[in-house]
């Protein structure tokens, strides 16, 4: 059977990478969660003490670092330089700089390029901003996931006290308006749906039927 590349865009907190992963389970798939790749460089650049304003530094930075994605049984980790950084990349440290990081063009040069590489024989489920418009413009199926905001903040939540952490809806509700603005704000590969792609609204559906509607979609595809 054909292999293909699915791309899964939207906005902060839509709900991509727990569907995309289960997508990429049912689908026998790797899955690339890209927005992990840039919050890696980020962690980066906050443990280096590099200001966000040195776009040159960090730049350079990204050319000489690697980001491996790793399957472990049932979590992605996320290898920085050869170091398991899978739990620091999901801090609020790290979420409150990552769209700066992420709008420097060398950044996302080196970013493409390595997805690319990972996703060109296909049979692969890609997550992010970028993937249907610029990553994988000829992607087989491209999703753009959208929900309603207060509804992806009490999502945040819920993941955010899974792991441990106490934070304010309406501190996360701020922080995803500001993520979102400054990704569909930027210069470069902005948070966009692509023409081709099919909207999908989560607000009022399960993690089930948000995986049911894309795999449909796939099968329709491979026809
Ligand atoms: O998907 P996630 O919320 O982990 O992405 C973190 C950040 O990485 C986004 O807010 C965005 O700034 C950046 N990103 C991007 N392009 C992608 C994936 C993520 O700019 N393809």
């Amino acid at each position: 059977m054909k292999k293909l590349v699915i791309a899964i865009d939207g906005p902060a907190a839509s709900g991509k990478s727990t569907t995309s992963k289960l997508v990429a389970e049912r689908l026998g798939y790797l899955y690339i969660d890209t927005g992990a790749m840039y919050r890696a460089i980020t962690w980066k650049v906050i443990r280096n003490k590099i200001d966000l304003e040195e776009t040159d530094i960090i730049g350079e930075l990204a050319e000489r670092t690697s980001v491996r994605l790793e399957k472990a049984n049932d979590e992605i980790k996320v290898f920085l330089d050869g170091e398991d950084v899978s739990k620091e990349i999901r801090t609020q440290e790290v979420t409150g700089a990552v769209s700066a990081v992420s709008a420097i063009e060398k950044v996302r040069t080196v970013m493409v390029r390595e997805q690319r590489k990972i996703g060109e024989c296909g049979g692969v489920v890609v997550d992010g901003r970028d993937i249907g418009t610029v990553v994988f413009p000829n992607a087989d199926v491209k999703i753009f996931m959208i929900a309603d905001v207060e509804e992806r903040a009490r999502r945040r939540q819920k993941e955010l006290e899974r792991a441990g952490a106490t934070v304010d809806l309406s501190k996360l509700v701020e922080e995803i308006v500001t993520r979102d603005k400054k990704d569909s704000g930027r210069n470069i590969s902005p948070l966009r749906k692509a023409d081709d792609a099919i909207a999908l609204d989560t607000t009022d559906l399960t993690i089930d039927e948000q995986v049911d509607f894309i795999v449909k979609k796939v099968f329709e595809r491979l026809g």
